[in-house]
């Protein structure tokens, strides 16, 4: 049987942060990582298309809550120990420097994620952390003052676990066979899946909106305002994502089969539209409806709606009819989508579900079901919106679980 001080399960971006942090601050401890692939931080690798979008540029602990759908509570505290300036400055000091992009995102310098293994793998060496490859854990128990831990191949024993597996169901029913409750992984971070002739000959073109999920009476479950990027599929972009995030248990229901309602106007009511619309007939009376774009709409995008609406590609604005402009002002603040399903996000699998947040003390990371256990990453129910902040997760609790096991 081997023996450590600390054993981490799970060789991905929280169980290296974890590591790392726990030997550098305590450089008698021996610390294990088990790793059941034949290589680490193989997601770190494929992240924010292989340029691993680390953090984000948001330094307010509540504003930065906001991105976590599922985490949003438990995170306000840890943040203040350990956020987003805290990663900056961690890799900084390390030699990797990271740049900020115009909507936030935080990557490496050398737009390589390459470049936070090598930082990762590097400490690990330089800190004695062993890392132990084709270690699928299979078991864990706990006794008196130890836990034993089983692989396909060894048996381990440690004083302290810590537990970063990401979304992985076997662990989750280990865990769950240790006392705790795992709430279902659904997905999250989806865009929307939506045939209508009206976005059909749009894909790529991207503009602000506000959009409702709409339940079977048409009541308003779900609302958000972002950019919004019409696809070859449907719908995507951040106001889509956001809605997917936040709604990931709200939709699984639904078998992603539901109605949206779209206002191209974003916060302007149906009725301030109809006025605009009446104002636009008696100012430029001769001028068509379909050629030039109002309310700064894309061009295209203002003459399919005027299509959608029924009016005449030549008709001028004095010939348009009280119908015409009504139908226009609905179609502008709430066009009605069909969605039909949902399609996966560039490759990014992300999933709402895990440890239930109830049985965490958030000033540790442990568990309060069993004591000496942590968790870092993924593996809880916390999930974010796209940007970083999954990332951000992974080093804030890596950390804090670090602070902990040293003391
Ligand atoms: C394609 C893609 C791109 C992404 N891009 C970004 C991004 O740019 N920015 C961002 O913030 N987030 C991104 N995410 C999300 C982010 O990758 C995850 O939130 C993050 O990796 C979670 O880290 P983790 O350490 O908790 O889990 P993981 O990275 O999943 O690591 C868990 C590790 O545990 C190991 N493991 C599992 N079970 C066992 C077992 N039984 N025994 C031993 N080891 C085990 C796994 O093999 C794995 O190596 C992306 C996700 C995907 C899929």
């Amino acid at each position: 049987m081997k023996q450590a001080d600390v054993i981490i399960i799970g060789g991905g971006a929280a169980g290296f942060f974890t590591a790392i942090n726990a030997a550098e601050k305590n450089p008698e401890l021996k610390v294990i990582i088990l790793e059941r692939g034949k290589e680490v931080l193989t997601k770190v690798k494929v992240s924010g298309g292989g340029r691993c979008n680390v953090t984000h540029a948001e330094f307010i602990p509540k504003e930065l809550t906001q991105n976590y759908p599922r985490g949003k509570k438990e995170l306000l505290g840890p943040f203040h120990t350990f956020m987003t300036g805290d990663t900056i400055e961690w890799f900084e000091k390390r030699g990797v420097e990271l740049k900020i992009e115009e909507d936030g995102r935080m990557f490496p310098v050398s737009d390589s994620s390459q470049t936070i293994i090598d930082c990762f793998l590097s400490e690990a060496k330089r800190l004695g952390v062993e890392m132990l490859l084709n270690q699928s854990v299979k078991e864990i128990q706990k006794e008196a003052y130890n836990f034993i831990i089983n692989t396909t191949t060894d048996t381990f024993s440690a004083g302290k676990i810590v537990v970063a597996t990401g979304s992985n169901p076997k662990i989750w029913q280990l865990l769950e066979s240790l006392g705790h409750t795992v709430v279902p992984a659904v997905p999250s971070l989806f865009t929307f899946n939506i045939k209508d002739g009206r976005i059909i000959d749009l894909p790529g073109l991207s503009t602000d909106a506000s959009v409702k999920v709409l339940d079977e009476k048409g009541k308003t479950v779900l609302e958000s305002s972002s950019p919004l990027l019409i696809t070859h599929w449907g719908m995507s972009g951040p106001a889509i994502l956001k809605l997917s995030a936040w709604g990931a248990r709200v939709l699984e229901p639904l078998k992603y089969h539901f109605n949206i309602e779209v206002n191209w106007l974003n916060t302007l009511s149906e009725e301030d539209a109809l006025d605009a619309l009446k104002e636009l007939k008696s100012l430029q009376g001769k001028q068509t409806l379909f050629k030039y774009a109002q309310f700064e709409l894309p061009k295209r995008l203002w003459q399919s709606i005027v299509k959608a609406s029924g009016i005449d590609e030549r008709i001028t604005w004095a010939d348009a009819t009280r119908e015409n402009l009504q139908n226009l002002a609905n179609q502008l603040t709430a066009a009605i989508f069909e969605v039909t399903g949902k399609s996966t996000f560039k490759e990014e699998f992300v999933t709402a579900g895990g440890v239930d947040l109830k049985e965490v003390n958030f000033k540790t990371f442990e568990s309060r079901v069993c004591k000496n256990l942590f968790f870092a990453g993924e593996v809880l129910n916390i999930d974010a919106i796209t940007g970083g902040f999954n990332f951000q997760n992974a080093w804030t609790g890596g950390y804090l679980v670090a602070q902990a096991i040293t003391k």
